[in-house]
């Protein structure tokens, strides 16, 4: 598989260190709040990247932290801690809203069908791991107390910006203006390893460390927990393109200074789901939720399907319109898939030239959208259906969009129907419906469709037009 290494800035053919296995970290959720659907572009596309190794062959051992504590408000160790704000805003403990947020986030995950990694470890479980880690550096010289607080100092580095190919904007963010600036910082770029000092009233949680009771900074949890599970060669490191700086350039240096060798081969950078406004962000108060999409009428699947319609490195620009056009695109191929009848026979060579059309696509710097055009391809070709119906449910394997248990619900709906006796009223505002939204008149189709719910019917559109049952 030929995979973009933002550590390197090419395509590169993934080799693993050990060829059994691939070990594989990724950043996880700042339990503060609800995972906004950016956030979680990134967990379906690193979710979509371990199933097409495991895909491809290999066996993946994936570890993701929680962070609930030490993510201050600005990367750049300034502002209040993430959590205790969000504490506050709710009025309970923040261990309280660490499980409430974790809870919330695996449950978006099991409704976008993102596996859980082997091992989810929370950051306040490894405050030893830490203590371990930073005294080390200290004692190498690379890091030094000042304030009160331990820092990482990146003069003794010899390389520090790793990923220079991201934006100026993405590197300021250290120094962006309005950012108070820490007067203990040698270097502009040193960062907190352990606070004892700064933001300490405010901090809920704190443990006793050799430099005084305090609290981790933010990026020593990503190595630490890594190491502890995954020892000192990392295969694939990923996460959003936001935090490939400062965090995932400080992740190294700490890491790669304690280890005294290279620590991970591959950076996997996930690009932002973006609005018309700019970046989504938690910061900016009003956010869209998974649940917020199945309130509008969303189905997880059809934002999963979204997701996958474009390639993780570039912007994704959501809008209520686009994500219709990807509901439109769901049901069509659900319903396509509905018609296929299992014979039961599969054709080897017409299955092989079918998934080697999904498995290169996936090669190419997992490109998810010639993937799913793999699977329009499946619908098209010139082959028996129990073919067509074992290639479906082998990409699925890998998309994991419920293709065909949805077509399944889709054909008992469809029995139903064809069950259900005929009621001239119910049919006569089911037409009403289909031509109010031939004239475009959503809001009248909407109504009817509205009364008709009221009335315990569901609508179900077809190929072979709109139907109805009883629900
Ligand atoms: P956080 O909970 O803020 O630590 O972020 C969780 C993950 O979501 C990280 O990997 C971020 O890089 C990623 N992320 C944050 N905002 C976006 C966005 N708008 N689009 C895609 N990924 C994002
Ligand atoms: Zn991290």
């Amino acid at each position: 598989m030929y995979l973009y290494n933002s550590l390197t800035h090419k395509k590169e053919l993934f080799k693993p260190n050990c060829p059994d296995v691939v070990k594989m970290y990724t950043c996880g959720p700042t339990v503060y709040h609800y995972a906004h659907i950016g956030n979680l572009r990134t967990y379906i596309m690193e979710d979509v990247l371990e199933k097409a190794l495991r895909y491809t062959g290999y066996n993946v051992k994936r570890v993701m932290n929680i962070t609930d504590v030490g993510h201050l408000a600005s990367d750049a160790d300034t502002g209040e801690d993430k959590m205790v704000k969000g504490a506050k805003r709710e009025n309970k403990t923040v261990m309280q809203i660490a499980q409430f947020y974790t809870d919330a986030f695996f449950e978006d995950c099991r409704k976008l069908n993102i596996k859980r990694p082997e091992v989810v470890e929370p950051a306040t479980n490894c405050i030893d791991n830490y203590i371990g880690m930073v005294s080390r550096l200290i004692e190498n010289g690379k890091a030094y107390i000042a304030g009160g607080n331990v820092y990482f100092d990146t003069s003794k580095l010899g390389q520090y910006y790793v990923f220079n190919d991201h934006d100026e904007e993405d590197l300021a963010v250290g120094v962006r203006e309005g950012v108070e600036e820490d007067k203990n910082k040698k270097n502009r770029n040193d960062f907190v390893l352990w606070f004892t000092k700064s933001k300490f009233e405010d901090q809920a949680l704190k443990w006793d460390s050799p430099w005084g009771v305090g609290y981790p900074g933010w990026h020593i949890e990503c190595s630490c927990i890594s190491i502890k599970h995954l020892g000192a060669d990392l295969d694939i490191h990923c996460g959003g393109i936001d935090n490939a700086f400062p965090h995932h350039t400080n992740e190294i240096a700490q890491s790669e200074s304690f280890l005294g060798h290279k620590w991970c081969n591959y950076w996997f950078h996930v690009h932002h789901l973006n609005t018309d406004t700019g970046k989504m962000s938690k910061s900016k108060g009003e956010f869209l939720t998974v649940s917020l999409l199945e309130e509008k009428g969303f189905d997880p699947m059809v934002y999963r399907l979204f997701c996958l319609q474009s390639h993780y490195r570039r912007n994704l620009v959501f809008s209520w319109e686009n994500l219709e056009n990807a509901k439109i695109a769901y049901e069509k191929l659900v319903s396509k898939i509905a018609t296929l009848q299992d014979d039961g026979v599969v054709d080897e060579a017409a299955f092989n030239a079918l998934k080697e059309r999904f498995t290169n696509a996936l090669n190419a710097d997992l490109n998810t959208s010639l993937a799913v055009t793999a699977v329009y391809d499946v619908l098209k070709a010139k082959t028996n259906d129990g073919t067509k119906l074992a290639a479906l449910k082998d990409f699925d394997s890998v998309m994991c969009l419920n293709l065909l248990q949805a077509a399944q619900s889709l054909r008992q709906k469809q029995k139903q129907v064809e069950e259900s006796s005929a009621d001239p009223e119910i049919d006569a505002l089911v037409l009403a419906r289909t031509e109010a939204k031939k004239a475009k008149n959503f809001a009248k189709a909407d109504a009817i469709r509205d009364e008709l719910k009221a009335r315990g019917i569901e609508i179900i559109d077809t190929p072979q037009g709109t139907k109805w049952r009883k629900v």
